[in-house]
């Protein structure tokens, strides 16, 4: 192969170095950020993400034998594992390879299998552990790469489950699909609007005649609560759903509209109450989000996501102060438009809408005011938007 561009020459030779001959192709898939729909996915709701232009690069040749190696520019270390042996434990430092292996795995358990291994490289430029989704650009570049090595293909929406399969089997993350789902099918100048009842798909255009853009802000903290609220407000709302399903045919809180809520929310316990009220609430925020930006409505997107924030902050309690004071830093610099948390919660990041000619602005006032105020100076990222897995360079 020739190489079009600087990094997929760089990775090629970088790979040329490690295995002593040049990789034959190299895929690539993009990380995501989520415009609004948070906490929405388990509870079979909306959510809109986008891809974006940080992305993971994998450059792959096949193997005669059924051996995988992997190892990342990202990291000092590599690993090699036999697909007919059994997987083994690893050392701490080495857990990232579990999302490589296991996405390996899952395809070779498919019928029909990989068939052989492959030499992979794989370097990304998606943050991790930011809530932009790092794994399942890894998981998704590594799969398409492999299948290609083997001479395989697969439906698209195979390969984002496969991805979801690897998360849940062998790293232990029980997530949604939306990640990898983004992965796939992301398109450039749009959103997905993304059904995860139905798992329908639907790009949405980016209002593109208006100068704004998206940054990121991630708030390098991440409280231990993380995982266990998790955890604790997916059970809250499984028990909304079945005191709500005693009086009425309610299969889940995607299922009720906002004008129906003083109905049923008079049923329900605090905080059981609010945790549904914010579930509700932010499934018609999406709808209203995609019609804003069918209208091209910056200034209603904006109030969306100043709405979205307070009701995780709120009702949903999944803020935590260094969220709330980067929101309100955003909120108080001129050509700011919205902003709210985005993720899990208890830390990770903030999403921005912000005026073109203010990123400067923001960038300046967003990180001087945090720094005084906790210290630490937040990574910003100005993302565009991007297609989903393909081969690359
Ligand atoms: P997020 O997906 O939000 O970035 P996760 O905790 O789900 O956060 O996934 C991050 C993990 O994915 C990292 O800790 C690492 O194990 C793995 N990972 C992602 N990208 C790479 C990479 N380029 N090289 C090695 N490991 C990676
Ligand atoms: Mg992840």
């Amino acid at each position: 192969m020739s190489w079009t561009n600087e990094s997929a020459r760089e990775l090629a030779s970088q790979f040329a170095r490690r295995y002593g001959r040049e990789p034959e192709r190299i895929f690539r898939a993009p990380g995501r950020i989520n415009l609004v729909g948070e906490h929405t996915d388990y509870n079979q709701g909306l959510v809109l993400p986008m891809g974006i232009a940080l992305e993971t690069l994998a450059a792959v040749a096949p193997r005669a034998d059924r051996t995988v190696e992997v190892a990342s520019l990202n990291r000092r270390s590599q690993w090699r594992f036999d697909l007919d042996a059994e997987p083994c434990a690893r050392p701490t430092e080495l857990r990232w390879t579990l999302y490589v292996e296991g996405m390996a795995r899952v395809l070779d358990q498919q019928t029909p299998g990989l068939g052989r291994g492959a030499d992979l490289l794989v370097h990304s430029t998606v943050p991790e552990g930011a809530g932009l989704s790092s794994s399942a650009a890894l998981e998704i570049a590594v799969g398409a790469a492999l299948l290609w090595a083997a001479g395989r293909r697969l439906p698209e929406r195979e390969l984002a489950r496969a991805g979801q399969q690897a998360e849940h089997h062998y790293v232990g993350t029980r997530c949604g699909l939306m990640d990898q789902l983004t992965a796939v099918f992301a398109r450039r100048g749009h959103a997905l609007l993304i059904d995860c009842r139905t798992l329908e798909i639907e790009p949405v255009a980016w209002p593109r005649e208006e100068p704004v853009g998206l940054a990121v802000c991630n708030s390098g903290v991440k409280h231990e609560l993380a995982s266990s609220a998790y955890n604790q407000r997916r059970a809250e709302c499984e028990r909304g759903v079945e005191i709500l399903c005693r009086s009425d045919r309610i299969a889940s809180l995607r299922d009720i509209e906002p004008n129906d809520w003083p109905r049923y929310e008079t049923l329900l316990p605090e905080p059981i109450r609010r945790r549904c009220r914010h579930v509700v609430y932010e499934n018609a925020r999406v709808r209203s989000f995609v019609a804003a930006m069918r209208a091209a409505d910056v200034e209603h997107m904006g109030r969306l996501l100043l709405a979205s924030h307070a009701s995780l902050r709120d009702d949903y309690e999944v803020s935590c102060a260094e969220l709330d004071f980067l929101v309100e830093a955003a909120m108080n610099t001129p050509g700011v438009i919205g902003a709210r948390m985005m993720g899990g919660g208890f830390g990770g990041s903030t999403i921005n809408l912000v005026r073109r000619d203010a990123q400067e602005r923001f960038v300046n006032a967003v990180t001087d005011a945090y720094r005084r105020a906790f210290g630490l100076t937040p990574e910003i990222h100005f993302v565009e938007s991007a297609d989903g897995v393909g081969e690359w360079g």
